[in-house]
């Protein structure tokens, strides 16, 4: 399976699954087929996460093949993401707490064989191995895999979910920080207190179409269980009145200007910041900064394309940049690298976050209720 990196084919994709594929969505999207057969779910996330397209236009696509009855299900699959990134925004100390743990617990396992064998694709479950390579070799996973995965790894090889998901933001195209923190923390049962995600050998297999024999698991396995609690924090997510002509920046997860909200304002020139692992804790993958690199240069093509005025600069270079407005970076490894660097911040952010952040206050089943009044106000 292979994902091009750039807008073009970005758009390709979602207008070839719209148009033969979204229909059968809501029946066929929970099975994993393989690698070699994704037609029944998007596999847009890549793009998405990195702000390629953005969940507006593809939920506008599929709007203009099916109407929203038909269609509520993608749509509220797109906004699910959006759903965990404001949850995120209001709960940041989730995200700074999972990384003081995690390098507690690299520490803790970096000679623990189990975590080695797992993630070398070492186990004795023959299905989790191979989900291991796939991981590597394609740098993505169905969602339902990325349950029984997360599932394996918490409650039958008896491994913290904190290193899971370490290992998938390492390797998908798609790793995000509120995607992949949350799910990962709701598979354990630590993100719905008490309600775990228990991966089931009858249930990999139907959805597989049996692809896997002799799946032992621990089917029994109780919740996670975490002391802390993460009251929501009040915050503003507002944008200046008036926008001034001074320069951008635009971080990983914005890369396609030309579809944000800003892309008729004037700006002096534009900087695209690229974060290649100096600025992470959480150090990615070859392919995956090769990836962001390749959207990166697309970027910046288009832009030229288009006679603005822009240039792609490493993160430690913010610091020389004056006068500057930056798209919201939203909370993860860049934003903690301008807070750790006391560099100025000037957010602008999205509309659609801005209204939609504020229903992410309890479970996703009290967002659902907001999705229409989401989409009326912005189809
Ligand atoms: C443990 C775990 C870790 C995950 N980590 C990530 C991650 O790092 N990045 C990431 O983008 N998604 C993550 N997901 C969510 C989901 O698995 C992927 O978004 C989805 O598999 C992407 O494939 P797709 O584009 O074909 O999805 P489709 O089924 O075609 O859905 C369309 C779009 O809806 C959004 N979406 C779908 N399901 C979810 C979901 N459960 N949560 C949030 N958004 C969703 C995605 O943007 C996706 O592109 C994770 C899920 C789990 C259980």
């Amino acid at each position: 399976m292979l994902f091009e990196a750039s807008r073009a084919k970005a758009v390709d994709k979602l207008n070839h699954f719209v148009e033969n594929n979204l229909s059968e969505y809501s029946r066929l999207r929970n099975f994993d087929f393989g690698p070699d057969n994704r037609s029944n779910i998007s596999c847009l996330s890549p793009y998405i996460t990195h702000g390629v397209i953005n969940e507006l236009e593809v939920i506008n696509k599929s709007l203009k093949k099916l109407s929203f009855v038909k269609n509520e299900k993608f749509i509220q699959e797109v906004l699910w993401r959006v759903y965990w990134k404001g949850w995120l925004e209001l709960r940041p100390n989730v995200w700074s707490d999972y990384l003081i743990e995690l390098k507690k617990l690299r520490n803790e396992f970096k000679d623990n064989q189990n975590y080695i064998d797992a993630i070398e694709g070492k186990t004795n479950i023959e299905c989790f191995n191979q989900w291991i390579s796939e991981l590597k070799e394609n740098n993505y996973l169905h969602n339902h895999t990325r349950m029984w995965f997360a599932s394996i790894w918490i409650f039958t090889l008896e491994l913290p979910w904190q290193l899971g998901a370490e290992f998938f933001l390492q390797h998908l195209y798609d790793g995000d920080p509120a995607s992949n923190t949350l799910g990962w923390r709701w598979v354990a049962g630590v993100q719905t207190q008490g309600k775990h995600y228990l991966a089931s050998e009858w249930n990999i297999k139907k959805f597989t179409n049996n692809r896997f024999k002799d799946i032992k698991l621990n089917e029994n396995a109780t919740p996670k269980v975490s002391g802390k609690s993460y009251p929501k924090i009040e915050q503003d997510f507002n944008n200046p009145q008036n926008l001034e002509e001074k320069n951008l920046l635009i971080f990983e997860n914005n890369l396609s200007f030309e579809i944000t909200d800003f892309k008729e304002n004037k700006f002096k020139k534009i900087y695209i910041i690229s974060n290649k692992n100096e600025g992470r804790s959480i150090k990615l993958s070859e392919k995956l900064i090769k990836f962001k690199s390749l959207l990166i240069e697309d970027q910046e093509q288009r832009l030229k394309d288009k006679s603005i005025d822009c240039e792609v600069v490493n993160i430690s270079e913010i610091k020389n940049i004056e006068n500057y407005y930056s798209l919201y970076p939203a909370v993860g490894e860049n934003l903690d690298y301008l807070n750790s660097n006391n560099l100025k911040m000037n957010f602008l952010y999205r509309n659609l976050d801005q209204f939609s952040w504020k229903y992410c206050n309890k479970g996703f089943f009290n967002f659902k209720n907001y999705i229409p009044k989401i989409i009326s106000t912005f189809n």
